[in-house]
């Protein structure tokens, strides 16, 4: 079969995909509460993606149109060797971006070869500034590592740097201003997220904990005016400025905004499983298509192809009120 150079990833609904977010191992170095349960299973080595593979795969989507690439996981930067991966996919011709969502714990010394790589953009995870608060959130993590991490990306030169701060009620609803003043100082961008029900955990009810984009927007409006921007983005996101800083303030709203209708993006989990959308659970597993075809890039471009027709209008994470998405954001890639 002939490979598809022309292609592009369309589903039913009319939506291109152009976006993949790549979760490049489900294990992590923090543990945190909205994220992980305490006692995670990690899977078994042989059952998540190789390099090579997970390389293999950049390239078909790439090839299939898709313009943007975000790693993810877990923490990407944990993943052994993954600078091969960075490098490989960042020289891929026709990607117009390489980007990594990461926890800043290994940014003080990969910052630079990021950087040399070619990637210009990073999110980085800050949920609290008070370091025993950052530990508890995160259980094993130390805030003046990612703050040195934050620093070294700035000074290393990457171009934009996000924060991403998951504001939970009564954990670190208190410093949504704190983050944000943080962000405005070191003219970075920001986005607050609404909590997601990925994954059961049990130490608390997720729904209680919720604070919408709008209660975080009323608490930052008391301060600052937020002046709504035009940059639109086909996720969930919604941007906003405050005069006089270049710091974007995004605003991530899976539960008030039904961001479906310009989805342009589809997932990978370290296993290989491609998931059409965040809040169901449709996906097609790749991993057995690539072992099954080793090197067979048509075999892998089809398979892709065909997937799309899984793509559902929108998502639904509560069904008769109970979570009905079972993975966790680890697994899912986030
Ligand atoms: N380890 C990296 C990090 O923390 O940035 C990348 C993976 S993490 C799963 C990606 C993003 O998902 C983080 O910003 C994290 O705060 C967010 N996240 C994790 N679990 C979430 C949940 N249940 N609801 C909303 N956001 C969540
Ligand atoms: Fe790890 Fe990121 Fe999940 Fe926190 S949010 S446990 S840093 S994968």
């Amino acid at each position: 079969m002939q490979s598809k150079s022309q292609t592009i990833l369309e589903d039913r609904f009319g939506r291109v995909v152009d976006y993949l977010r790549l979760s490049v191992t489900d294990r992590c170095d923090f543990r945190c509460v909205y994220c992980m349960a305490e006692d995670m299973q990690f899977l078994p080595r042989q059952q998540v993606l190789t390099l090579e593979e997970m390389a293999f795969l950049g390239q078909a989507f790439v090839s299939l149109g898709v313009r943007r690439i975000r790693l993810t996981g877990g923490e990407p930067l944990v993943r052994r060797g993954v600078m091969t991966l960075v490098n490989q996919l960042a020289a891929q011709p026709g990607l117009d971006e390489l980007t990594i969502t990461t926890n800043g714990s290994q940014l003080a010394t990969m910052a630079p070869a990021l950087l040399e790589a070619g990637v210009r953009r990073l999110n980085i995870s800050l949920d609290s500034l008070h370091p025993q608060r950052f530990a508890a959130i995160t259980r094993t993590g130390k805030l003046s590592r990612v703050l040195e991490g934050i620093e070294a990306a700035q000074h290393a030169g990457i171009e934009r740097i996000k924060l991403n701060s998951v504001i939970v009620r009564d954990l670190n609803d208190d410093e949504i201003l704190p983050l944000l003043d943080f962000a405005l100082e070191r003219g970075l961008d920001i986005s607050y997220i609404e909590e997601m029900p990925l994954g059961q955990i049990d130490c608390r009810d997720r729904r209680g904990g919720l604070v919408t984009s709008e209660e975080v927007r009323e608490c930052i409006g008391e301060r600052y005016s937020l002046l709504a921007s035009t940059e639109a983005s086909a996720g969930p996101s919604r941007y906003y400025r405050i005069a006089g800083s270049d710091s974007r303030i995004g605003f991530i709203s899976p539960h008030s905004h039904n961001f479906c209708d310009s989805c342009n993006r589809v997932r990978v989990t370290c296993e290989g499983r491609l998931l059409l959308c965040l809040g169901n659970e449709h996906s097609v597993d790749l991993r057995a298509v690539i072992r099954r075809y080793p090197g067979d890039m048509a075999a892998l471009q089809e398979a892709i192809v065909n997937a799309m027709a899984l793509k559902p209008e929108r998502h639904y994470f509560y069904h008769d009120d109970k979570p009905q998405v079972l993975r966790f954001m680890n697994a899912t890639g986030g």
